[in-house]
């Protein structure tokens, strides 16, 4: 099963995605992942998004799909796969198909998890970390039995600069600009489901669970 997660920041994709993999056995294709590989592997590829990455530049759609093609084209992938944050527009989209075609195969199905935007920004603004061990917490939905402190390690919580509202805000706006139209582009494919972001991990797992069966 080849299935494409799209989702906003926030919306609990990459921890869906997660879940999914254990669930059908298949590997998760994170672009995050993949370029730090590569980059730590010293690649071609891996190579050339470096030279992007260390200038703090977004990395070419170009250099993305070359450095996907090679994920996708390795044994471990021939039962499938989660995309997780690939593709992120709509010429990352028609390259992705393009990819697959060449290796006769196809998308099986694409998820968009959908939470509405004030809801994230709730959840991504009251993230907070431990400076000392990396524990997550929110100070609505799981706050430290001390403010300000962890709970494991005491060390002292902090708010990082990608969960401060304005860049928040920002991210959603990429979002809704460069990924938002692939939603309706894999629609019109018929291969779109969408999936109520809103609950409980759990909740949604089930949904998303659901939703591969009536695939
Ligand atoms: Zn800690």
């Amino acid at each position: 099963m080849r299935i494409v997660l799209l989702g906003p920041p926030g919306a609990g994709k990459g921890t869906q995605a997660k879940l999914l993999t254990g669930r059908l056995g298949v590997p998760q294709v994170s672009t995050g992942d993949i370029l730090r590989q590569a980059v730590a592997n010293g690649t071609q590829l891996g190579r050339e998004a470096k030279s992007f990455m260390d200038r703090g530049a977004l990395v070419p759609d170009e250099v993305v799909i070359g450095i996907i093609e090679e994920r996708l084209r390795k044994p471990d992938c021939a039962q499938g796969y989660i995309l997780d944050g690939f593709p992120r527009t709509l010429p990352q989209a028609e390259a992705l198909s393009r990819v697959l075609a060449s290796l006769h195969a196809s998308v099986d199905g694409v998820l968009s998890v959908e939470v509405p935007e004030e809801d994230l920004v709730e959840r991504l603004a009251g993230r907070r970390v431990c400076r000392g061990c990396g524990n997550m917490y929110h100070v609505d939905t799981n706050p430290p039995l001390q403010a300000g402190r962890c709970n494991t390690c005491d060390g002292a919580l902090y708010q990082r600069d990608d969960d401060k509202e304005e860049t928040i805000r920002h991210r959603l706006r990429v979002y809704r600009d460069q990924t938002q139209p692939l939603v309706a582009y894999y629609d019109k494919m018929g291969l779109l489901t969408r999936i109520d972001g809103r609950g409980t991990i759990e909740e949604i797992s089930q949904r998303v669970h659901r939703a591969l069966r009536q695939r």
